[in-house]
């Protein structure tokens, strides 16, 4: 694990354990180039601690990227609550949680997300200096969701009649709602029936069986559920020509990327399309709105500019979506002073 830390240039990770109330957690602060490290705190249960640990640097790592390709002044960072299946009090741990996140002076600003809410981040900011998704975010998310599949179906000239949904959360539900407003055919799915049903009732979409969605007949696949969902054998089976996630980490290895592109399928990276709800994040914690549209909607323009590259350089949109955001951290990093930046002054 500290030889991937080290590997993977990031600043900061934070194993956390408080006996008192059973907290076991992880804070993974990857990048604060751009700013304070943002991103959710995800509340589960890791029946292997290393898994947690993988998880938050995962997670951590792609939300560098996405404020980065954003344009955001904003890190990446990302922490996990490794939930016993037993918990006491979930406020407890929350709180607890919360004085380990407090100790890093504001480096890593929390959200919500899997297993979070914003009930939970007015807990957490009684022990923080800033917390994040207080408001829903979801609804921006789905926005910019929609942003990159238009760019994706304009850019393929493939159609976007029929689309699936994997996943009726916050995020699904939204992008069911926006795409049914425009007339578009939606097939849905998810692990909770009452869910799909009330789809069902409220939009009039279809529903096919959880194992069924994304090699169901569709143009586009929007995966809002899980990380990991793509999968050699999922991409294999997938019909629908074009994929835009609303989840993060949707490839389940990084060479799924070249299957995609060997199976002509355009896709959009996670960190790229569904960024409108950082992009929330960003405008909460800066206290305005003032232009949160036009840059959820420049996730459009990116989404075109990426796939034009990829397809110029003969190579997945992944690689070329990241060299992006790693740019965007070189070009930072030279416009500070030498003494915030030792990398670049030492020889
Ligand atoms: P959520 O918890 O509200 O909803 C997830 C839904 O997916 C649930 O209804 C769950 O039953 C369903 N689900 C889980 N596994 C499934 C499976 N295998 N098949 C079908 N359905 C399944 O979460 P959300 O806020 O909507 O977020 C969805 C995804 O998008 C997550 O991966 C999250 O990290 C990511 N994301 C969310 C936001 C946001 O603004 N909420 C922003 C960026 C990324």
């Amino acid at each position: 694990m500290l030889h991937d830390f080290l590997a993977r240039d990031f600043e900061q990770l934070v194993v956390c354990r408080d006996p008192g109330t059973g907290l076991e957690s992880v804070i993974a602060v990857h990048d604060t180039t751009l700013g304070p490290a943002l991103g959710g705190v995800r509340m589960r249960r890791y029946d292997d601690p290393e898994a947690a640990v993988r998880d938050a640097m995962n997670l951590a790592q792609a939300m560098t990227y996405k404020s980065a390709v954003a344009g955001l002044d904003l890190g990446g960072g990302k922490s996990v609550i490794n939930a016993p299946a037993d918990s006491a009090s979930r406020d407890e741990l929350l709180a607890a949680h919360g004085r380990f996140i407090g100790s890093l002076g504001g480096r890593y600003i929390p959200g919500a997300d899997m297993g979070t809410g914003a009930a939970d981040m007015d807990l957490l900011a009684r022990y923080v200096p800033r917390v994040s998704s207080r408001r829903d975010p979801s609804r921006f998310t789905a926005r910019g969701v929609l942003r990159a599949l238009d760019a994706a179906v304009a850019w393929s000239g493939v159609g976007s009649r029929r689309v699936a949904v994997q996943g009726l959360g916050k995020v699904g539900t939204h992008l069911v709602e926006l795409l049914r407003a425009r007339g578009t055919e939606v097939v849905v799915t998810d692990l909770d029936p009452a869910r799909v049903r009330r789809a069902i009732d409220a939009y009039g979409v279809e529903a096919v069986p959880v194992d069924e969605i994304l090699s169901t007949d569709a143009d586009v696949v929007c995966p809002c559920a899980a990380g990991g969902v793509l999968t050699e054998a999922a991409i294999d089976r997938l019909k629908a020509r074009v994929v835009i996630p609303g989840a993060n980490n949707v490839l389940a290895a990084d060479a799924d990327a070249d299957l995609l592109v060997a199976r002509g399928i355009v896709f959009v990276p996670d960190f790229v399309a569904n960024a409108g709800g950082v992009i929330a994040c960003e405008a909460e914690v800066k206290g305005t709105d003032e232009g949160i549209n036009a840059k959820i909607d420049a996730i459009g323009t990116t989404t075109t500019a990426i796939l034009e590259e990829a397809s110029r350089r003969g190579t997945d949109v992944v690689t070329v979506a990241t060299m992006l955001a790693e740019r965007r951290l070189r070009e930072r990093r030279s416009q500070r002073p030498y003494w915030q930046n030792a990398k670049s002054t030492i020889a």
